[in-house]
């Protein structure tokens, strides 16, 4: 899922994502929402889908995550947690309950329960604390929701978040009681927070037999390149990560061959494209000479180029696992990743 914090993903029209890149869901920043324009507003616009002219399904955050993130002042309860908003200072309280209701009023396909992201590294102590409110947050949340959807004539789904840290013990006491929500899928969060790659895997792993597999398993801001068939590996079948958009505005290419870094001067007169075995618009059309120059005059068609190169690739990377499930070729995929990886240092 590419991410669109603020109802875009920067620098792509909803034509470039739906048409062009294929991208079938995107996900959206509760948090940034609510804060701007406002769930009422969107909801009197129409819901998001509307708003922002989307076609496709959308999934959206429960806002946590920026909670714990970017407000600079917050208080835990078990009723919520009040924070102040990173914009104006205002006072603001995202309940389990509050924030399916703001949720709903984008109008969003799939929810997620409100959690606690804990800050890397924590005690085990203040981790099972927390991840002990995660799971009384979202069964508040899941049964308000099932009230709220009864009647409804749209379809939704809400799925709760597996936390615990970087504890594996933790990490399947909370994947076990969630469990028991029967929930319509399940999200592994607090990972990328600043732990080290392996133990973000190790993490998945811990909870990959406890997760029903028939349901979907949806890994939260993750990951490098290299890391979706590791996660794909660990039976995670939905990711999001804002490192293909931000990296292309910031002059980072992911290409077949590895890394690109395009301000580089070597590729002052390259004419060949970003990647030649890419088939997007940017690597059919413009050379890297081209996107070096734009990138250094600051541009915006830059960013636009390069982000439209970065999710084609992220897309195909998720092609090329998908079609090895299906082909049963995905262990051999797996190791050709790997020693590719290794090669690369
Ligand atoms: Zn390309």
């Amino acid at each position: 899922m590419p991410v669109g914090t603020q109802a875009t993903v920067k620098g792509l029209s909803q034509r470039d994502l739906a048409d062009d890149l294929g991208v079938s869901i995107l996900l959206a920043n509760t948090y940034h929402l609510y804060l701007r324009p406002g769930h009422e507003s969107i909801r009197r616009m129409g819901g998001l889908h509307r708003f922002m002219s989307w076609p496709n399904a959308i999934l959206t955050d429960s806002g946590g995550f920026q909670v714990f993130s970017l407000s600079g002042l917050r208080k835990i309860t078990e009723q919520g947690v009040v924070f102040q908003s990173h914009l104006n200072g205002d006072l603001h309280t995202f309940t389990p309950e509050s924030t399916v209701d703001v949720q709903l009023a984008y109008g969003s396909d799939i929810l997620m329960v409100l959690d606690e992201c804990p800050e890397y590294p924590v005690s085990h102590e203040y981790a099972r604390e927390s991840m002990h409110r995660t799971v009384r947050w979202a069964g508040r949340a899941h049964k308000y929701y099932k009230s709220r959807i009864e009647a409804s004539l749209t379809r939704h789904a809400l799925f709760p978040i597996v936390q615990g840290s970087m504890f594996p013990d933790l990490r399947r006491e909370c994947a076990a009681a969630l469990v028991e929500l029967e929930a319509e899928g399940y999200a592994i969060g607090g990972l990328s927070v600043g732990e080290p790659r392996p133990l973000s895997l190790e993490m998945v792993d811990a909870t990959e037999d406890l997760l029903p597999r028939q349901k979907p398993r949806y890994a939260m801001g993750v990951g490098m390149p290299a890391e979706l068939p590791e996660y794909v590996a660990r039976g995670v079948d939905m990711m999001d990560c804002v490192l293909p958009s931000r990296n292309a505005r910031n002059g980072y290419l992911f290409t077949s061959e590895g890394r690109l870094i395009i301000k580089h001067a070597r590729y002052k007169e390259d004419e060949g494209p970003v990647d030649e075995k890419c088939q997007c618009y940017t690597c059919r059309s413009y050379s890297r000479a081209y996107l070096r120059h734009l990138f250094l005059a600051g541009e915006m068609l830059y960013a636009v180029l390069a982000t439209r190169h970065n999710l084609r690739r992220y897309l195909d990377i998720m092609g090329e696992i998908r079609h090895a499930i299906i082909s049963e070729t995905f262990p051999e995929y797996l190791r050709s990743v790997r020693s590719a990886c290794a090669d690369a240092g």
